[in-house]
C-alpha cells in the first residue's frame, strides 16, 4: 500500500526546515481520555487550536514502508500546550504504518476507513476538539483546567497513538503535530484534500464503479497517485470472477 506515500514524503519535505521535540511513546504517559465527547465551554477555554480564523488541518496517510513512519512517535513543531496563551494555528497529520493490506483488496480499504475513524473515538480530557470533514479542519478548544494539570502534546498524542495501536491492522503510529506559525498550512491543507480524494477514490472503487477512464471524474487523482489505476483494474477483475 503505497497510495498516500507521496503525501508523506511531501509533508516530511514542507516540514524538514523546522526543528521538532519527539518523544518516544510510552501508554503510561498517555492523558486520560474522557471515553466520550466532553463539553468544554467558551468561559472554560484557555483558547482555541484554530480558532481565531487560524489555520486547523487535520489529515491520516496509510502506508506500508515503515521507513516513512519509524518508531511510535510524537513529534511536535512549534510551541506545546503549557506555553501557548492565545488561538494558534494548529496541524495535526498522523502517519500509520499498517500490516500488508494486500490480499483481500475490500478487507484492506475497509481497514483503512477503520483507522481514519479512530479520530472519532479519541476524547482527552479538557481537549475538545470539532472536526469538519469537508475542509479537513480540526479545531480543539482546550481548557483550563487541563492546561493547570498539564496537557501536553506529548501526553494527548500518547493518547491518540493507544486508541490506532488497538487496530490490529496497524503496526506504528507517528502523531504530527504543528503549531509553528510559519509552517506550510496552506500545502497542509492540499494534503488533507489529496489525502481524502485517494480514501474516496478507494472507496467508489470499492462500490463496483465501471473502468472507464475516459468519462471518470476520478481521472486527475489516478493522474497523480502511483498504483490507484492499477488498483481499480485488479478490483475490477476480481469482482467478475
Ligand atoms: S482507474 Fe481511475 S480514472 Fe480509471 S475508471 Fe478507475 S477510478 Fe476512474
Amino acid at each position: 500500500m503505497k497510495l498516500f506515500d507521496s503525501v508523506i514524503t511531501a509533508t516530511q519535505t514542507q516540514l524538514g526546515s523546522f526543528a521538532p521535540q519527539v518523544w518516544d511513546y510510552e501508554e503510561q504517559g498517555a492523558w486520560p481520555d474522557a471515553g466520550a465527547s466532553e463539553l468544554v465551554l467558551q468561559r472554560d477555554a484557555a483558547y482555541e487550536l484554530g480558532g481565531g480564523g487560524h489555520p486547523a488541518v487535520n489529515f491520516t496517510c496509510v502506508t506500508t514502508n515503515e521507513d516513512l513512519v519509524g518508531q511510535n512517535q510524537v513529534v511536535l513543531y512549534g510551541s506545546d500546550l503549557g506555553r501557548l496563551k492565545k488561538d494558534a494555528p494548529y496541524a495535526r497529520i498522523a502517519l500509520l504504518q499498517t500490516t500488508p493490506l494486500e490480499g483481500d483488496d475490500e478487507a484492506a480499504y475497509r481497514a483503512i476507513r477503520d483507522m481514519e475513524y479512530v479520530k472519532y473515538h479519541v476524547f482527552p480530557k479538557g481537549y475538545m476538539f470539532r472536526i469538519s470533514s469537508g475542509d479537513f479542519r480540526e479545531q480543539v478548544r482546550v481548557s483550563r483546567s487541563a492546561l493547570r494539570k498539564g496537557i501536553s502534546f506529548r501526553s494527548v498524542g500518547f493518547d491518540f497513538i493507544r486508541q490506532y495501536l488497538k487496530n490490529p491492522n496497524v503496526l506504528r503510529v507517528k502523531l504530527i503535530f504543528v503549531t509553528e506559525p510559519d509552517a506550510p498550512y496552506k500545502m497542509f491543507q492540499d494534503s488533507a484534500k489529496k489525502a481524502n480524494d485517494i480514501t474516496k477514490t478507494l472507496t467508489h472503487i470499492l462500490d463496483g464503479m465501471a473502468t472507464d477512464c475516459r468519462s471518470c471524474n476520478l481521472k486527475p487523482i489516478c493522474d497523480e497517485v502511483e498504483g490507484m489505476r492499477e488498483l481499480h483494474f485488479k478490483q475490477a477483475k476480481e469482482d467478475k470472477k
